[in-house]
């Protein structure tokens, strides 16, 4: 396994096509703007070899018996799937961030599982194919960053129909040693600084979008492969002298890119999907009940940095012992620990996929993601509360760094003796951003958007079955 300075070091041998504001970036992984993210996904390198950590952090690898990052380990029990929420809550609360890391985790899962599936029903050799791209995953401790969601063009219409057939990734050309493909992938978390690409369909497909059903691993660096780096809310800050109203050192959220794969070519080796459209749903249901289950565990991390953030703060303005202080504290344990709970629970009650690994209890993930939708921006709510209206007017810190007006300054937002005011700032300003847009969407759209949740929820919740106990308790007979 990589330690975090030689996972920074392995991202620098690599040469990808990076934009941000207009410019390609000649060292992208030392731009102000994408650094911060680096920095948090290197935790989960350092976490890893920390002895401490090793239960949660690592796992062996039932492909080599060799000790792994879980990052890169397969779901082989319940206790795996437990264990990844727990340490995703570790690693929320060590960066009160996100880490990016997980997107590839359960992309590997889903691909592990649905490959299996299709070689038994058709023949082909994905999952050998599949099973030798991980042991050199798990080898090399590689970071994948899973690419999902396509742009999607006008959504009322299947890829195969949109005006412009590239709105979803696609395949262009067969060719007896690979395949070309052609699309964008947005939102891609963590992708800037993953050393691949995980690309995998958004949707099951019929036949007819045969070309659409493309699940295969691109590097970084491969020819035709353009990462745009998104803007976010105060990305400014990042840039200016000193990160003091950026709040954090590790980045907000997970540092999104959209991905512009012009013709790239990818070899046998790395493709595990080309054209088992019927596949698809599966791969998009599994990873998402996956995906949805975690934010039960990262967000309930990086919650506890807030409600620890709020907590100080109260005290620093001397009302941390009034009882409707306490109580609204109380509020956010209340939705951080129903997060953390649905999470363990549909992990719990997993099951067993063909190809040997767990899945998550799919109506328990999705509630998960769905409280969270609601319960992270219930969350920032009470921590603007009580925080109070300095979270938005509060002057830069150059303007406390200014020799005329900073003195001045620092003596007028002066809080509880005990306490300096820059300490108060840094509160603040973690507070500000992570409560910020930039956030709460996340919260809100990542993993699936909300009404994607309740889909799942319908579905699995049987209705039918539902009534019929009911019909059963109540006395009304089976029509
Ligand atoms: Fe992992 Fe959470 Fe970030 Fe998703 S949002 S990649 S689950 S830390
Ligand atoms: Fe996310």
């Amino acid at each position: 396994m990589m330690n975090g300075k030689q996972y920074v070091e392995s991202l620098k041998a690599l040469r990808p096509r990076v934009y941000y504001q207009g410019e390609k970036l000649d060292a992208p992984y030392d731009h102000p703007a994408i650094l911060p993210h680096v920095k948090t996904a290197a935790v989960t390198y350092d976490l890893a070899g920390d002895p401490k950590h090793a239960d949660l952090m690592t796992a062996t690898s039932h492909l080599t018996g060799e000790t792994v990052s879980r990052f890169t380990h397969l779901f082989w029990s319940v206790d795996d799937l437990v264990r990844k929420i727990e340490m995703l809550r570790l690693i929320g609360q060590e960066t009160g961030t996100c880490f990016q890391r997980c997107v590839g985790l359960d992309g590997i899962n889903a691909i592990w599982s649905v490959t299996y599936e299709i070689d038994r029903a058709k023949g082909t050799d994905y999952h050998a194919r599949f099973r030798k791209y991980l042991e050199r995953l798990q080898r090399e401790d590689r970071m994948t960053a899973g690419a999902m969601t396509d742009v999607k063009g006008d959504r009322s219409l299947p890829p195969w129909q949109q005006p412009d057939p590239d709105m979803y990734v696609r395949i262009v050309e067969r060719r007896p040693d690979g395949v070309v493909i052609r699309g964008a992938k947005t939102h891609i978390t963590g992708a800037v600084n993953s050393h691949e690409i995980l690309v995998m369909p958004t949707l099951g497909l019929p036949p007819e979008g045969a070309d659409y059903a493309v699940i295969c691993a691109v590097p970084i660096d491969a020819p035709g492969l353009t990462l745009v780096f998104g803007r976010q809310t105060n990305d400014e800050r990042k840039e200016e002298g000193g990160m003091f109203d950026c709040g954090t050192s590790f980045g907000v959220v997970g540092g999104e890119s959209t991905l512009l794969f012009e013709d790239v070519f990818v070899p046998h080796d790395r493709v595990f999907m080309a054209g088992e459209g019927e596949f698809a749903g599966s791969l998009v249901d599994r990873f998402s009940a996956w995906h949805r289950a975690n934010y039960g565990g990262c967000k309930a991390g990086n919650a506890d940095i807030l409600l620890g953030a709020t907590t100080i703060l109260a005290e620093v303005h001397g009302t941390i012992k009034n009882s409707i202080v306490k109580d609204k504290l109380t509020e956010i344990v209340h939705l951080v620990e129903t997060i953390y709970a649905s999470a363990v629970g549909s992990s719990a009650m997993g099951t067993q996929l063909p190809a040997g690994n767990w899945l998550v209890d799919p109506l328990l993930a999705n509630t998960v993601k769905q409280n969270v939708t609601r319960f992270l921006y219930q969350i920032g709510r009470l921590a603007h509360d009580l925080g109070g209206g300095l979270l938005s007017t509060l002057p830069s810190d150059a303007d406390f760094r200014n020799g005329e007006v900073g003195g001045l300054l620092t003596k007028y937002f002066a809080g509880k003796q005990g306490f300096a005011t820059e300490e108060k700032r840094k509160l603040c300003r973690y507070i500000e951003n992570m409560t910020s847009v930039a956030t709460l969407v996340e919260a809100m759209h990542g993993a699936g958007s909300p009404q994607a949740q309740r889909i799942v929820m319908l579905r699995q919740a049987n209705l039918p079955e539902k009534a019929r106990m009911a019909k059963k308790v109540i006395g009304i007979s089976e029509k």
